[in-house]
């Protein structure tokens, strides 16, 4: 399985749009979004792809948030979730509490933990357990960074924006 994924695009919707581009042309099975949107108005242009996403801590319009997702066909999922792919257990995290981030990757419970919120790449292995940060979309004039991992052989992508 192809995952496509993206974080802390904070209100950018250039760079959101440069990310679909990217994501529309790889074609993943699900787009994951790990958080701080920011402004509902910044959804829509996430059209067209397989978007699954979390609150971040930059997120207070949660309800409109919310309606925005469903209206594209895409679901925003709460806090957190988990998923399953190729026989791997992943986790999603915001990653606004970095004790909660790290117990989630030292816990053993999960072959991959992904989250965002620091706005810097994280590609570790911990033992069992791969961690990935994609960094931010936003960038905030340095590098802008989405990233698409294949649950196979499990080795992430980083892609500039
Ligand atoms: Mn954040």
């Amino acid at each position: 399985m192809l995952i496509g994924i993206i974080s802390d695009t904070h209100d950018h919707v250039p760079h959101i749009k440069k990310a679909v581009e990217v994501f529309k042309k790889s074609n993943p099975d699900i787009v994951i979004h790990c958080g701080d949107y920011c402004s509902p108005f910044t959804i829509p242009p996430f059209e067209g792809v397989p978007l699954q996403g979390i609150f971040g801590n930059n997120d207070g319009d949660g309800y409109l948030l919310m309606e925005k997702f469903s209206t594209i066909g895409a679901e925003l999922k709460g806090e957190f979730f988990e998923m399953e792919a190729d026989g791997n257990k992943l986790a999603v995290y915001h990653g606004t509490y970095q004790p909660i981030t790290d117990a989630l990757i030292e816990s053993g419970s999960y072959d991959v933990v992904i989250s965002g919120h620091t706005h810097e790449t994280v590609n570790k292995q911990v033992e069992n357990t791969l961690a990935i940060n994609p960094g931010t979309a936003h960038g905030f004039g340095e590098r802008a960074t989405i990233a698409l991992l294949d649950t196979e052989s499990m080795r992430p992508e980083f892609v500039e924006l």
